[in-house]
């Protein structure tokens, strides 16, 4: 097996095999949800994707300390440093509640996402309205050792010195300075405190309706956005540490920025390699939910949306998502799900297989024994390889149909040692369970056999066809409603009825 974990890193813009800087230990920050609605189903791609990471180095390992904080201010609307209304303020005054009922709220909601999904929670989840203080200290730094200039009680970063003296500006978004500066120049009315377009505000003086605001040594106000980030890894991780995470569309300006707080309040850059997830798009185009192209995932698990045709649960989206590596788009569409779906059962029937087969080899190891072996080594291999998901789980479908077919009868297990039969079984338990973080939905009914179900349920649906087709529609009724009652819902189609879980 090939035990080097490589990972691409957005900085360099390449795989490198991982070294963590103390050795057996990793430092993970992950730039979390603004807790200001509900999250969409494009936010938990990205927690999802960076579960399965620290999944993996936790297998591999690793003693893991995860930081994924929740951001409660200073989030601008449109992603702006000044003149767009803070994102929880303004949802404050809508909803007519303090702010901070507005973060409770939103995180609860948050939390049981992550749990119905089966995310990990992460070892620390600290809030940038608990590190005011921490920010503070960070801009009277970063003024300090002369990256930053006070405004009118605001204070900005002084990004044309970071660029000139670092050479950093840019390089995780591959964006210019000079291109910033023009882009920046039709905007300039709102920015006129600043020197030059480029830079951008670290603490922001509140206006007088604006409702979060404290005391600093500059003005009453409030951080920049991304000054939190910069804070809290800092103080949870050290100036330097392994691993930083998030979307990808937080690349610029958030992470760029964050990489030149960081240089010009300690003089070094934050993290060692930065991870980016790609976005997920709903029928070809950004997740979005100030674009209206989103869906909910409430509506996706009752399937009480425009954009799909029935519900899908939690693990079959879970799946889903697994199926795409964590840097390519991933398309959401009815299809899909409906194929994800399918593959979901699939690999959780050949794994309930697998636990009652009965051992049929004859202790001696040859061919079909090696094949299994090779197997095994690979689905570690492409996990190894930038946490290639869709790979891994390629890999185990190869055994899955050997496994079928052991089942089957069509082949033998001849030539299989019962050492890598019980290593079979520990792999899928450990891809399954462990690091794909899957959950046996399927083997959840009462009975313990989904199939057993799925059976019953087919029975069900063709003895109502019977009826129907002697038009005793009263009949046809009863069965409905009976199993509506139950939490089973019938949806009649063109290709015939559906079942599923209310
Ligand atoms: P936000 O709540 O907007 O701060 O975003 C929380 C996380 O979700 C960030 O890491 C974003 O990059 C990520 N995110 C936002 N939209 C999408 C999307 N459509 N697909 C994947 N990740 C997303
Ligand atoms: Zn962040």
């Amino acid at each position: 097996m090939n035990s080097e974990l490589k990972i691409y890193n957005s900085l360099s813009k390449e795989k490198e095999v991982f070294q963590p800087i103390v050795p057996g230990r990793v430092g993970m920050y992950v730039c979390g949800p603004t807790v200001y609605s509900n999250v969409h189903l494009g936010n938990c791609r990205t927690f999802v994707s960076f579960d399965i990471i620290y999944r993996y180095l936790q297998f591999l390992g690793y003693k893991v300390r995860y930081v994924r904080n929740i951001t409660d201010v200073g989030h601008l609307e449109g992603d702006v440093d000044t003149g767009g209304e803070d994102k929880l303020s303004k949802r404050a005054r809508l909803e007519q509640l303090e702010p901070m009922e507005i973060a409770h709220k939103y995180t609860v909601g948050f939390h049981d996402m992550m749990r119905i999904f089966n995310v990990l929670p992460p070892n620390i989840e600290p809030r940038a309205t608990g590190h005011i203080p921490e920010q503070i200290e960070m801009v009277q730094q970063i003024l300090d050792n002369g990256y930053a200039y006070v405004a009118n009680g605001s204070v900005y970063f002084d990004t044309l010195k970071f660029a000139e003296e670092s050479g950093h500006y840019g390089q995780l978004s591959g964006r210019k300075i000079e291109e910033l500066i023009s882009e920046s120049r039709d905007n300039l009315k709102k920015q006129d405190e600043k020197r030059n377009p480029a830079d951008f505000a670290i603490w922001i003086k509140a206006d007088p309706e604006h409702i979060m605001r404290w005391n600093s040594p500059w003005s009453v106000g409030f951080p920049g956005w991304h000054l939190e980030c910069s804070a809290m890894s800092t103080k949870y991780l050290g100036k330097t540490f392994d691993i930083h995470g998030g979307g990808n569309d937080l690349k610029f300006p958030h992470h760029e920025n964050e990489v030149a707080q960081n240089y010009g309040s300690c003089g070094c850059t934050p993290a060692h390699t930065w991870i980016h997830c790609n976005m997920l798009l709903l029928n070809g185009k950004k997740m979005s939910k100030s674009d209206g192209n989103s869906i909910m995932p409430e509506e996706l698990f009752s399937g009480n949306s425009a954009h799909i045709t029935k519900g899908y649960s939690p693990m079959a989206v879970r799946f889903f998502m697994l199926q795409t590596h964590y840097r390519s788009t991933l398309d959401l569409t009815d299809e899909a799900l409906q194929a994800a779906e399918k593959g979901y059962r699939r690999l959780m029937e050949a794994y309930a297989t697998l636990l009652v087969l009965p051992f049929g080899g004859n202790g001696e190891a040859t061919a079909q024994d090696q094949e299994i072996r090779e197997s095994i080594a690979s689905v570690h291999n492409e996990m190894n390889d930038d946490f290639n998901t869709p790979k891994a789980l390629a890999r185990l479908f190869e055994i899955v149909s050997r496994v079928n077919s052991w089942k089957g009868g069509q082949i033998s297990m001849e030539g299989l040692s019962e050492a890598t039969f019980a290593e079979l079984k520990t792999t899928f338990h450990t891809f399954l369970f462990d690091i794909f973080g899957l959950q046996d939905e399927v083997a959840a009914g009462s009975d313990n056999s989904f199939k057993t179900i799925d059976g019953l349920m087919h029975l069900i649906i063709d003895m109502r066809a019977d009826v129907r087709a002697r038009k005793d529609w009263a009949a046809a009724d009863k069965i409905r409603d009976v199993l509506k009652a139950v939490g089973i819902v019938l949806k009649d189609g063109k290709e015939g009825t559906e079942w599923s879980k209310e």
